[in-house]
């Protein structure tokens, strides 16, 4: 009841929404910070000096001790501001490729990567003739560690991977990735994009150098996200943008620039994105990451338990550790009628590559079907969801659908 547009109904249907993974919905208290920022004190932070200017200003820089807390970083400037996962990762990525990578070296990613933490680094290895080193997964959509640890050398100068799979919910060994590359002294990114909201992130508990998450799959509002990385690496690469903001001082044919995190935050802030995001944050407190976690995770498994039964339905991945999502095919029936018949039924989930190509050419498929639920799905939505489906399935039949 905290979330507005759960209460709406699609097609004179009640709504039910299975696709959390793509963005989560809002509660109304983020709605209501966004709209009380727009109401009542909006103004251009870090700019003017009138009133309504330093009070944008406390709120954003709370907001950047709030996430600071909530991921366990040592300090405040370690947070930048960014428009999301995608734009974090591509902020590291070209300060690698301008300060880092030469000719023959190394980049490690998988073979499970959304676009946004594979396509910055292949396409820097393509520039700068470096090579790009994937580990792959079994079939279950588990890593095969022994090859990551055979591929770490002297040549290696990031290893960029995901923490949670946004197709298989493969949750990664991350830890061990990190120390090991830490033996080499190699630096890590952590692409959090879906493990963010399940508050099983402690950078200081990971060591990673680099992490990065999107508010919209936080209950916030979407267009804005976060990077972390530690000093010393934020310190030697150049910002990805320049401009209003991030300027010491100037002259026709230099400039300087601000120290962090100002450095990365060129141009006019997104305020209500980020007044929302403290917002969500604060209301994900309160309800618990405990009680979330335990909710989400008996949810899971009856999904999973449920999805079981339904003839000719193959799952997309068995990983042995998994959060959030789950994928499947069903056996001549394509993911996109399915998703178009659920949704017809109100029940909102994701057919498509899901942004990870080449994971699913692993497993020679085009297209396959998400769920993807959130503490706010029931137990009955699910029964929902398979009655759904199994009428999904007897329509095919019956009609021949093949397209
Ligand atoms: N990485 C993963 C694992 C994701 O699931 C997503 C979003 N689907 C992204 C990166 C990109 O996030 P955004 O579009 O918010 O930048």
């Amino acid at each position: 009841s905290d979330f507005p547009i759960l209460k709406r109904t699609v097609y004179g249907k009640p709504f039910i929404y299975l696709d959390n993974a793509a963005t989560t919905q809002l509660p109304f208290t983020v709605i209501q910070a966004v709209s009380e920022l727009y109401k009542d004190y909006n103004a251009n932070v870090h700019r003017s000096l009138h009133y309504l200017n330093r009070k944008t200003t406390a709120l954003l820089e709370g907001t950047r001790e709030k996430i600071q807390k909530f991921i366990n970083a040592s300090n405040p400037y370690e947070i930048i501001f960014t428009r999301g996962t995608t734009e974090s990762i591509n902020m590291v990525a070209h300060g690698f490729k301008e300060v880092f990578i030469e000719p023959g070296d190394e980049i490690v990613v998988t073979e499970m990567e959304h676009h946004s933490n594979l396509i910055p680094w292949q396409q820097i290895c393509k520039s700068k003739k470096a090579l790009l080193k994937i580990i792959p997964f079994d079939d279950n959509g588990n890593l095969v560690m022994d090859v990551y640890e055979g591929m770490l050398s002297k040549k290696t100068k990031i290893v960029a991977i995901t923490h949670v799979s946004n197709v298989l919910g493969t949750l990664n060994p991350i830890k061990k990735i990190i120390d090991l590359a830490h033996i080499k002294d190699i630096p890590v990114l952590v692409d959090a994009a879906q493990s963010i909201r399940h508050k099983i992130v402690d950078v200081a508990h990971l060591d990673c150098d680099f992490l990065c998450f999107s508010g919209h799959k936080m209950m916030a509002p979407s267009g804005i996200g976060v990077l972390y990385g530690k000093k010393r690496w934020l310190e030697k690469i150049p910002p990805l943008s320049y401009g209003g903001g991030m300027i010491e001082s100037s002259t026709l044919y230099d400039a300087q620039f601000k120290a962090l995190p100002y450095k990365f935050e060129a141009g006019t802030y997104n305020t209500g994105g980020i007044i929302g995001l403290k917002a969500a944050i604060t209301y994900l407190e309160d309800i618990g990451f405990e009680n979330i976690q335990a909710y989400e995770s008996a949810l899971m498994d009856y999904l999973i338990e449920r999805l079981s039964s339904i003839k000719g339905l193959k799952f997309v991945g068995t990983p042995s550790q998994r959060i959030g999502v789950v994928s499947f095919v069903i056996e001549d029936i394509p993911s996109d009628d399915i998703a178009i018949i659920l949704d017809q039924m109100g029940i909102a989930v994701r057919s498509g590559h899901h942004c990870a190509i080449p994971l699913l050419k692993h497993y020679n498929l085009d297209s396959c079907v998400r769920v993807s639920p959130a503490f706010y799905n029931t137990k009955e939505e699910i029964d929902t969801l398979i009655e759904a489906l199994i009428k999904t399935s007897n329509i095919s039949k019956n009609k021949g659908l093949k397209s």
